[in-house]
């Protein structure tokens, strides 16, 4: 089976269906699925040479598997950048990156406001080995630039941020990193590369959790790293082949049909949560709504210049609100009974399936921090995030509203 090559400069949408290894001798329309932990050499001189790096080859599945290598491309094709390295999950990703990068002695930049493994991550499981860090504000460019060391060697950003959807200004951090011989990594989790590619504003390496929107369907744990063929190759390889973070060949297959159906979905999310959160504005028991769609959103001008679809700002899938109580504890009442009156929403913490969910951040993803972290964040007991989904928008309105029209009758 001959394979046609490529045409270049295909569109993300193009590369989305089509960017894969080459087909095999049987001539699979879908990519095929390569369950094998290990490969066949031809001879034994082959397999020499393989081992010895002489000679591109599949050896063994911890290293590389073609199925992953098809995931890997068709990412990497859609982020715009040369290479990527799948990983077991989206953490696993952050810890091949930093084990790549840092050693003891450096320090990191990063916002305080990413995820919550993340900061346990960097500040704490890699300070036991040496490693400086400093969390600064996601939207305030000058701490960021403030914070910089003769040491520093990395700044790590996410936007927008969970659960209160702050944009940072991805060019800025480059060129603040750039200036310092430093890099900068971005999370691009909740916008994924149909909304934003940040190689193009200058980041260098992409984080990516691809149990979120890449699979887009709640089903695997997986992440990846998108980056410069160098980065990729003699910083990340290496870590990968001895530590073994790897991405499963099944996981790398159900993220890669993902993949194909990730720019449609995410504009129909996105314009369900735009829907929503438009509604959600108007309704009389919401305090507030955070979502970067939204005019009344702080940083509403710079998101919709970071992130656009077919060359229109967009918010995003995920927004969060505000039910107000007269107390913290009345907060939290009001919130939940908005929570357990849904009966469509999934009460899950995941986000970026097809079926919206609903959660509570302050006893859930954030429940660990003090109630003063928690306002210091402003993540407070009223807030309620929903990370929309494919259902019609009536009826998602409608599961909401069960709990927001009780909201005044509750003491
Ligand atoms: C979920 C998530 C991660 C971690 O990904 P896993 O696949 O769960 O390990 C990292 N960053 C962001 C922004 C996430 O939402």
């Amino acid at each position: 089976m001959s394979n046609k090559k490529l045409p270049e400069n295909l569109h993300l949408d193009t590369l989305a269906v089509r960017a894969a290894v080459d087909k095999s001798q049987y001539g699979e329309n879908s990519e095929a699925l390569y369950l094998t932990s290990s490969f066949v050499q031809p001879d034994a001189a082959t397999a020499a040479r393989r081992f010895a790096n002489e000679e591109e080859g599949y050896i063994y599945s911890r290293f590389t598997n073609p199925t992953v290598t098809s995931m890997e491309q068709r990412l990497a094709a859609m982020e715009g950048t040369e290479a990527c390295i799948g990983t077991s999950s989206g953490m696993a990703a952050i810890l091949l990156m930093c084990m790549g990068l840092l050693k003891s002695g450096d320090h990191v930049i990063c916002s305080q406001s990413v995820f919550g493994s993340t900061i346990k991550l960097i500040g704490s499981e890699f300070g036991k080995f040496g490693v400086e860090s400093t969390f600064v504000s996601q939207t305030d460019v000058a701490e960021w630039r403030a914070a910089i060391k003769p040491n520093t060697r990395l700044l790590f950003a996410e936007t927008p941020t969970n659960p209160l959807t702050e944009i940072c200004d991805i060019r800025a951090l480059a060129d603040i990193a750039h200036a310092a011989g430093a890099l900068l990594a971005v999370d691009n989790c909740f916008c994924s590369p149909a909304l934003q590619q940040p190689v193009k504003l200058g980041a260098d390496l992409i984080i990516h959790s691809g149990t979120k929107y890449l699979d887009g369907q709640g089903r695997v744990i997986a992440g990846a790293i998108c980056g410069t063929r160098q980065l990729i190759d003699d910083k990340l390889v290496p870590i990968m082949r001895s530590a073994g973070m790897t991405l499963s060949a099944f996981n790398a297959w159900v993220v890669l049909k993902g993949l194909e159906t990730l720019s449609i979905r995410m504009q129909a999310q996105s314009a369900n949560a735009l829907a929503l959160a438009t509604w959600l504005e108007a309704q009389p028991g919401v305090a507030r709504v955070y979502y970067p769609g939204l005019e009344s959103h702080p940083q509403y001008a710079l998101a919709m210049r970071q992130q656009t679809i077919n060359g229109q700002g967009c918010g995003g899938a995920v927004l969060s609100f505000d039910v107000n109580g007269s107390d913290v504890e009345s907060a939290r009442k009001n919130a939940f009974h908005v929570i357990d009156s849904t009966q469509v929403c999934s009460i899950t913490a995941n986000l970026g399936d097809t079926k919206t969910t609903i959660t509570h951040p302050a006893t859930t993803s954030h429940g660990r921090l003090s109630e003063a972290q928690r306002q210091a964040a402003g993540i407070g007991q009223g807030l309620i995030r929903v990370a929309a989904g494919l259902e019609h928008i009536d009826d998602l309105k409608a599961d909401l509203r069960r709990g927001l029209d009780g909201l005044g009758r509750l003491k």
